[in-house]
Order: C-alpha cells, then sequence, then structure tokens
C-alpha cells in the first residue's frame, strides 16, 4: 500500500461563528484516487481549500508528507486545483494556457522543455493538435480537458478537483469520468475530488469520504460504503434504501412488521432498537403466499433498465426495483434474504434527505397513527 501523504488533524473551521467543519481526520495516501462526496453545504469544499492552502483551518494540523503546513501558501505547496468554472484565458491559445504555468517557472525553463511538457499533456487530455485553438472556441468539455492539461503540466504531487465536470452534460461527464481515471492512473498524482454525485463516486474513486453537516460519516472503498454503509445517512445518500424501524431480538434475527426476520448482523445488545435498512433490488417479489410480508403497488416508474416500484406495507412505503411489471392495484409478496438486511446502530439522522426521504420508511412511520406503527399484514 503506498504511504501516507496527507493527513488532517483535527481540522476545524467556523464562519461567522457557525462551524461549517468540526474537527475532521483524514489520511490521504500517495497516488491515490480519493473523493469527498455529500450533500450540497457539507463542508466538501471548505476541506479542500483547507487542503490546498486557500483556507486556514481554525485549528487542527494540515501535515503533508511528514510537515505541518498550516502556514505555506496555495503556491508554494506540490498541489494544483481544477475548478468547475475552468477559468481559462480566453484571450490565449491552448498551447499558451498550458504553458503560462511553466513559463513563470524560475529558474527559466528552456522553450524545447516547454514545448515537450505541454504536448506531452495535450496528448494525455486527448487534444494532440489543438495548440493553435483560441481557448474561447473550444467546447465546454474541450475547455475542462485544457484546464486539466494546464493543471497537471508543472507535476504536482496532488490535483485537487473541484466538481470538475459539473458543468457537463451527461453523455460527457460519463465519458470524461473514464478519461480522468485514466489520466491519474496515467500521470501517478494523488486525485482529491469534490463532488456530490454518489455515482460518479463510486465510479472513479480509490476511496470514498462521505460527509454530512461538516462531519465524516464513512471512509471507506467504493464496495465498502455500498454493501456496508456505517449509519442510516451514508445507506441513504448512497444509492437509494428503504430504512425500516426494527428491534434486534439477539444475533441474527431482526424483529420489523410485529414478526422476526433472519439477518446476518451480530453484536447488537438484545432488544436493542435499530434502523433496518434493505436496498430496493435487494427485494425480491414472489406470489403473496410465498412473500414475507405483503403489500399493494402504489406506483410505478419505467427507468430503462428495470421498474422502480413503491409498495405499500401498511402504510410504510417501500421502493423495490424490479425487471417485471406490476400494475397500481395489484398485491405482491415480498422476500429478503439474510445478506439483503443491513442493520444499523440507530442515528440522529432523520431522513430528510432530497429525493430519497420519499421511500425513507422509517420517515413514514414517524408520521402513521400510533396504533399504525410496527404493524403489518405479514
Ligand atoms: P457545495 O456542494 O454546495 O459546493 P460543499 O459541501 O462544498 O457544498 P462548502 O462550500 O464547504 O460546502 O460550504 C460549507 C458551509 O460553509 C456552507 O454552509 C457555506 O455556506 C459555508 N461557507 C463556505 N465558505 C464560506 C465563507 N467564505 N463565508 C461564510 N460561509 C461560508
Amino acid at each position: 500500500m503506498a504511504k501516507e501523504l496527507i493527513r488532517l488533524v483535527d481540522c476545524r473551521k467556523a464562519f461567522d461563528g457557525e462551524v461549517v467543519l468540526g474537527a475532521i481526520n483524514l489520511a490521504i495516501r500517495d497516488k491515490e484516487f480519493l473523493t469527498l462526496l455529500g450533500p450540497s453545504g457539507c463542508g466538501k469544499t471548505t476541506t479542500l481549500r483547507i487542503i490546498g492552502g486557500f483556507l486556514k483551518p481554525d485549528s487542527g494540523s494540515v501535515i503533508f508528507d511528514g510537515v505541518t503546513i498550516n502556514d505555506v501558501p496555495p503556491h508554494k505547496r506540490r498541489i494544483n486545483t481544477v475548478f468547475q468554472k475552468y477559468a481559462l484565458f480566453t484571450h490565449l491559445n491552448v498551447f499558451e494556457n498550458i504553458a503560462f504555468g511553466l513559463r513563470v517557472q524560475r529558474p527559466r525553463l528552456p522553450e524545447k522543455e516547454i514545448e515537450r511538457r505541454v504536448k506531452a499533456s495535450l496528448e494525455l487530455v486527448a487534444l494532440k493538435g489543438y495548440e493553435k485553438r483560441s481557448a474561447a472556441q473550444l467546447s465546454g468539455g474541450q475547455q475542462q480537458r485544457v484546464a486539466i492539461a494546464r493543471a497537471v503540466v508543472n507535476r504536482p504531487q496532488v490535483l485537487l478537483l473541484d466538481e470538475p465536470l459539473g458543468a457537463l452534460d451527461l453523455k460527457l461527464r460519463k465519458d470524461m469520468q473514464r478519461e480522468l481515471k485514466q489520466i491519474q492512473q496515467q500521470v501517478g498524482i494523488t486525485f482529491i475530488y469534490v463532488t456530490h454525485d454518489q455515482e460518479e463516486a463510486l465510479t472513479m474513486s480509490d476511496t470514498v469520504v462521505v460527509m454530512n453537516r461538516g462531519e465524516i460519516q464513512q471512509i471507506g472503498t467504493p464496495l465498502d460504503i455500498y454493501n456496508e454503509p456505517g449509519n442510516a445517512f451514508v445507506a441513504d445518500f448512497i444509492g437509494e434504501s428503504n430504512i425500516i424501524d426494527g428491534v434486534m431480538v439477539s444475533d441474527n434475527t431482526v424483529r420489523m412488521y410485529g414478526r422476526n426476520f433472519q439477518c446476518l448482523d451480530e453484536g447488537f445488545a438484545p432488544d436493542e432498537p435499530v434502523d433496518v435498512v434493505v436496498r430496493p433490488e435487494d427485494i425480491d417479489i414472489v406470489p403473496v403466499e410465498r412473500g414475507q410480508i405483503t403489500g399493494m403497488v402504489t406506483g410505478v416508474t419505467f427507468k430503462g433498465m428495470q421498474y422502480d416500484i413503491i409498495v405499500d406495507f401498511q402504510g410504510f412505503k417501500w421502493l423495490i426495483q424490479t425487471t417485471d411489471h406490476f400494475p397500481v392495484g395489484a398485491r405482491i409478496g415480498a422476500k429478503i434474504d439474510p445478506d439483503g438486511f443491513h442493520i444499523m446502530k440507530k442515528s440522529e439522522y432523520s431522513g430528510l434527505y432530497g429525493d430519497y426521504s420519499s421511500y425513507s420508511a422509517e420517515y413514514d412511520a414517524l408520521s402513521a397513527a400510533p396504533d399504525e406503527r410496527g404493524q403489518a399484514d405479514a
């Protein structure tokens, strides 16, 4: 495993008395692709700006290669930044945009070396032959490629990327995601990437750092984060989830809807209240008589590869993904294998995040009449 390059130790930041980063701790390895992921306002950009040196933490340390760099200005850090807005010089051509940072280096680089490096970085971003084009005449995707070429041309050890694909359309965004990952592997630079797009984070990263309200919620590989979300917030934010109130009766047995289900989780206190997380793709629809629970379809949306159906289990709305079509009003049975349950300790999280809150059964449960809670026609 590559050595540690950057470490944030208890980095805290407040603006106008409001805490936006609450003493975060984070270690970043050399040459890794690490993504800060979280909803708008959670502190991703603030974290990035602290690493880049554009902001100082109120307390805590930023350590680079074993040395505390809190007081080192941005241009003296071996770190470059690519912003969402490409910030190219529109009066200069592509070559001069990329060469800009090299020309101001002291001692001066020979012109031949500048030319060699600019050409190599243009090749890296698949823009060979674009040297003479005016930056103003490029498409959004091309401008972003030039911005990346400019950021890697002086061989920084770390590249900070703040939603660099945010302004691109979906198709181009997907292509660029693949290219960026390739570029990162080719040049062997540490990438610290900021996005609020879960899929983008999961496809590109070696490590994903999920943030919410200025706190790190979980750090892990994309697979870890998706398969083993550490709390209900992560489960809800990464992909869509059904979150149900439950009670851990004993190891491997969780109780919800007044009946017991087998699961793989252990180590909870007897009768501990828990959040039960079930992914929409982990629920099998079966004939009513074979269902562990039964309910009625209340909504159907065709999504191209599958149907998203909303099923009402006695007042609790679940999202289920299936390739089969079930009409609104159909009664169905649902079956969940033991590995389809993810049991979480109860958290402060209320399930009130964006679109997914409508699928949060836990939230529905709170608004249901008391005598409806915990019951289903199982
Ligand atoms: P987004 O995805 O919307 O960019 P983010 O996760 O990057 O969000 P930050 O930009 O780090 O969030 O902002 C975190 C919080 O700090 C927000 O509430 C923001 O309004 C606030 N904030 C950021 N910069 C400043 C500043 N210079 N002055 C005052 N408040 C700020």
